[in-house]
């Protein structure tokens, strides 16, 4: 594809750009062991995420209070598993115990069942919000501002959309939601990208942040509130700072020919008043 020789070029590269700098984990590496008719691969790429992830990795060390659910208890098991990364000797590990306990955790729901495929993203997001019920059963998964839930505490957006017309003045109901994950389409992506190229951008650290935004709102027009006529975009105004902001690629085929070219042109740094909207508490940070 064109852009992926316009990101390479020495100094418009988005890629080379964003140098990766205090966000590296500090955290051994070492695999998981997926063998044949395990079909672990959704559930390994969840944990690995975790544990690369410093803040998470040492708060959740230091937690031991939760309510258990013993063989069902995820929390349990990714502590085993996240102990065994930390003094094994081995280069590569079993996922087993946290395989065991996503599927008795889920069996009623028949979801992450032993031997059988699943979703990573899902998974993630489901660990996510188990350990939040196993630290503070008695919330509201939605609602939750428990200081000892590390899943929302680190990981939770909480926003607000809302439709503002610049034309009339009218604006929609904010609507507020809480995720973990903000999804976006690797297609819309690219073809943000072919946009850009085609206006002969001049190229901006914010501008792989810019791409995400575009890419989410993509071809999504909502009417004005006020019936004025105009077709407005939806406004996503991000009302809490999470530690961790994750942003979940959504490949739109099994077959999409776009993975080299998404993977090579990640950029490292992410320029968070360019994906959403920050309520006015933060725009001192960003100045
Ligand atoms: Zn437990
Ligand atoms: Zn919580
Ligand atoms: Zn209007």
């Amino acid at each position: 594809m064109a852009w992926v020789k316009f990101l390479r070029k020495p100094g418009g590269s988005l890629g080379r750009a964003y140098q990766p700098g205090s966000t590296l984990s500090l955290a051994p590496t070492k695999g998981l062991l997926n063998e044949p008719g395990q079909n672990s691969c959704f559930l390994n790429s969840a944990v690995q995420v975790l544990w690369q992830l410093d803040i998470f990795r040492r708060s959740l060390r230091v937690l031991t209070g939760h309510v258990c659910q013993g063989e069902a208890c995820i929390f349990c098991a990714l502590k085993t598993m996240f102990a065994q990364f930390q003094h094994s000797r081995e280069k590569a590990l079993p996922s087993d115990n946290v395989r065991h306990a996503l599927a008795e955790s889920f069996r009623d729901a028949q979801r992450f069942q032993l031997g059988l495929m699943d979703d990573a993203a899902e998974c993630f997001e489901n660990i996510l919000e188990r350990i939040h019920f196993h630290l503070v059963p008695s919330r509201d998964a939605d609602m939750c501002t428990s200081r000892s839930c590390i899943a929302h505490q680190k990981f939770a957006m909480t926003l607000y959309e809302q439709c503002v017309c610049r034309s009339c003045g009218a604006s929609s109901d904010p609507l507020p939601f809480t995720e973990f994950v903000r999804y976006i389409s690797t297609t819309a992506l690219c073809n943000e990208v072919e946009r850009m190229l085609e206006r002969h951008e001049r190229f901006r650290p914010e501008m792989f942040a810019e791409l995400l935004q575009a890419a989410n709102t993509a071809g999504d027009y909502r009417k004005c509130p006020s019936n004025c006529g105009q077709k407005l975009k939806i406004r996503r105004v991000l009302m809490n700072c999470p530690e961790i902001v994750t942003i979940g690629l959504v490949w739109d085929s099994e077959h999409s020919d776009l993975t080299e070219d998404v993977v090579r042109n990640l950029a490292t740094h992410l320029y968070l008043p360019g994906v959403v909207y920050l309520c006015s508490f933060f725009s001192l940070l960003f100045l």
